[in-house]
């Protein structure tokens, strides 16, 4: 058997819905080295079977390709973990709980921090050490005076005390154990956002926050904690302060990759004109520009700079966006297609009757899905949810699914390397508890994420705690 007939994982008896162009239906996949080498049926890909690889009975379950989430503030869904409010803790198992979550998504040795605990709902030492082993937890009271620790902070701290709960000196030693650069590890903290991300079925995300991480996201990278994939966006006038920031690199990846610039317009008279300029010149420079626009006149004067771009600087496929795109002139909607302009929508964020996604999707318009997380959470059933349950303005699942998968494949210029379950593109798949396409479209949001495959490794096992944020 030659050597590309083997598979490093197998993905057999499932329900696989390849979103290609023919909207294939397999049953079987075979990955090696972090490619899809085979799509078909259960007898096909047993041929890619060895001792060495590893088999996965997917029990008739949907297999899709991985969520690509086209709008992500990055650092702050991984601070999401960098605080554990209680104040809406009501016993002590709900504290327990919140404790237990962030363990289960921050680095081991990340402290977990938090405040607002109600003393009545104090969990024991043994309570916090069972769900917290590997990470230091200091929690403050209502009372600004005390705090409770686990065995780990009080080791960090040098306390050799048999309490944990701590007032005065001790209280001044154990926040002093805490890193200095805690709130600014960036490392950690997108090694938890990834992670959360994972856990949701997320393989791609585009980072639209005006921040450049590329540095810490190759670091992750490196060291196998980084879990999703990442477009990472800058601000438009970071690189016009200095233009060697935000371009592709030859570090870039499939994993981490730059090339994007992100600018917000708001909607005044005249806009227009300088932004226009501003576009132009980043285009001329090969990058790729993303305008956050929301109402009828920002969309406007949007494309009206788009449109300036494209006259002084010729055609080129560069794939302008405008995210969220929301409540825009209809009249303007054939602007967009002419100017082959991508729509990067969140349909969570905004609820029901805010678009006609029904219209947009049927006009073949260009659209990608997102969460805009960390605004709410980066759940992608809960976007197509309700896309699908949008009252006369809703789409069906099958266009969902694509605007979440290679919709925004195609929106970071991906669409040969990802997007579809097909032979030759990345091995980035997830596995639901339930069929999306087949289940009464109310429940799709109880639907749960099972597995998680990125590269051909699976980052994600259901088993894990998979509550959620918000
Ligand atoms: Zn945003």
């Amino acid at each position: 058997m030659p050597a590309q007939a083997f598979a490093d994982l197998i993905i057999k008896n499932a329900t696989i819905r390849t979103m290609d162009a023919k909207r294939t239906v397999a049953s079987a996949v075979a990955v090696r080295d972090g490619r899809i080498v085979a799509v078909g049926s259960d007898a096909e890909i047993a041929k890619y079977q060895t001792e060495r690889t590893r088999v996965i009975d997917a029990k008739k379950r949907l297999v899709l390709p991985g969520f690509n989430d086209s709008h992500v503030h990055l650092t702050g869904v991984g601070n999401w973990f960098s605080h554990l409010g209680l104040a809406r803790a009501k016993s002590k198992s709900d504290v327990i709980t919140g404790i237990k979550r962030f363990a289960t998504y921050l680095p081991k040795g990340r402290w977990i921090l938090g405040g607002k605990l109600d003393p009545m709902n104090l969990p024991t030492l043994a309570e916090i050490d069972s769900v917290s082993p590997d990470n230091p937890v200091l929690i403050w009271f209502n009372d600004p005076n005390t705090v409770a620790v686990n065995s780990l902070a009080l080791k960090a701290a040098k306390l050799p005390l048999d309490t944990h709960v701590l007032r005065g000196s001790p209280l001044q030693f154990a926040k002093r154990a805490i890193p200095a650069n805690n709130a600014t590890n960036w490392g950690e903290i997108i090694e938890a956002a990834s992670k959360y991300a994972a856990a949701n079925g997320v393989t791609s995300i585009q980072d639209v926050h005006s921040d450049d991480l590329r540095i810490y996201l190759r670091q992750l990278d490196r060291q196998g904690k980084l879990l999703t994939r990442v477009y990472d966006c800058v601000g438009l006038s970071n690189w016009e302060n200095d233009t060697r920031v935000g371009l592709p690199e030859k570090t870039d990846t499939a994993m981490v990759r730059g090339g994007c610039l992100k600018w917000m317009a708001e909607g005044v008279d005249g806009e227009e004109v300088e932004l226009g300029k501003r576009f132009a010149a980043a285009d001329k420079a090969g990058l790729q520009v993303l305008v956050h626009a929301i109402g009828p006149r920002s969309n406007a004067n949007t494309l009206s700079a788009f449109e300036y771009v494209a006259a002084q600087n010729g055609k080129r496929d560069r794939r302008f966006r405008i995210e969220h795109a929301t409540r825009m002139r209809s009249a303007d909607h054939g602007r967009v297609l002419r100017n082959d302009v991508i729509m990067s929508m969140q349909p969570a964020l905004f609820g029901i009757g805010s678009d006609d996604f029904r219209t947009l999707f049927s006009r073949k318009t260009r659209v990608a899905f997102g969460s805009d997380a960390s605004m709410i959470d980066i759940d992608p059933l809960e976007g197509i949810h309700d896309a699908v349950n949008f009252g006369p303005s809703s789409i069906s699942v099958d266009q969902a699914v694509a605007a979440y998968t290679f919709g925004s494949a195609y929106a970071e210029f991906q669409e040969q390397e990802k997007g579809t379950i097909e032979v030759g593109k990345l091995a980035d798949v997830v596995m639901l508890s339930s069929d999306i396409f087949r289940i009464d479209r109310s429940f799709i949001r109880d639907s749960r994420v099972e597995i998680t495959i990125v590269n051909g490794r699976v980052v994600f096992e259901s088993g894990e705690d998979q509550s959620q944020m918000h």
